[in-house]
């Protein structure tokens, strides 16, 4: 289905990001694997798609964060598999804490990577793109973006942030063929979860468990398919913020 496209994933050494490779590569995607530091974690991602399904996957180190990091590494994607024609801009962190005592660099840091990371990587990729005459950027956003959660307005401003981004963009890039939609996960079982097992919200999942990776997955598969939908967000949450 994705034979001779190619798409970048950010965040993709483990979790959501690395399931969302998987899949993209079983389509017949060849996919460039961006990280932050853990450069044993995205080269087995990389080896696994490449023996599994016989595509391209390539690891760049490169923290979204910095613009001109990020200018230099959509360069040298872009020398090495020609172009860029979806974009899955994953890469988050959190650093939680209670508003009243919430250090600023904990809160720009989030911001830094989570919302204004999704930003450096559309900038940076629109060129392509809009020379393709076709595209498709997903951001993966969060359902804290979409309630509010108690100990994380950073994280939850940054991905509230991204919703806005997608709807922009996706207004902006329409005429030109491009959409921008984005994904509100729930939670999914991920290191970012590790520690979350007591947290009281999960009782209130209406499926009664948390998601995984590979659900999230899916929806980009969709959304990538799904050439009538741009500026959506669709929540992946197991009923959560319904
Ligand atoms: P994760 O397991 O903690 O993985 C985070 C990924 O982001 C890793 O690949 C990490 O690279 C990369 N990363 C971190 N900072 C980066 C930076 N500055 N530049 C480039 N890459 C960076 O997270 P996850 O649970 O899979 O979450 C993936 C996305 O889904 C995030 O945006 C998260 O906010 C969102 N989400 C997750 C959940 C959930 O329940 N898990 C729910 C809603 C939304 P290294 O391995 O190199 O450190």
């Amino acid at each position: 289905m994705l034979k001779g496209k190619v798409a970048i994933v950010t965040g993709a050494s483990r979790g959501i990001g690395a399931a969302i490779t998987q899949k993209l590569a079983s389509l017949g995607a060849n996919v460039a694997v961006i990280y932050a530091g853990n450069t044993e974690a995205a080269e087995a991602v990389c080896e696994n798609c490449r023996q599994r399904y016989g595509v391209e996957v390539k690891p760049y180190r490169c923290d979204v964060s910095d613009f001109e990091a990020v200018r230099t590494t959509v360069a040298a994607i872009k020398a090495d598999f020609g172009t860029v024609h979806i974009l899955v801009n994953n890469a988050g962190v959190t650093k939680d804490g209670l508003v009243a005592m919430m250090k600023e660099e904990d809160f720009d840091r989030v911001l830094d990577i989570n919302l204004k990371g999704a930003f450096h990587m559309i900038r940076h990729c629109t060129g392509m793109l809009l020379r393709n005459r076709e595209g498709c950027i997903i951001n993966i956003s969060s359902v804290s973006g979409l309630m509010g959660n108690a100990g994380q307005s950073n994280y939850a401003a940054s991905k509230a942030g991204l919703i806005g981004l997608t709807k922009s963009v996706a207004k902006e890039l329409a005429p030109k063929g491009i959409r921008c939609n984005a994904i509100a996960p729930g939670f999914i079982g991920t290191d970012m979860t590790r520690e979350q097992a007591d947290n009281p919200l999960l009782s209130m999942i209406p499926l009664g468990k948390m998601g995984e990776a590979e659900d999230v997955a899916e929806a980009v598969a969709y959304l990538v398919s799904a050439k009538y939908v741009t500026g959506e967000v669709l929540r992946v949450d197991g009923g959560i913020a319904m």
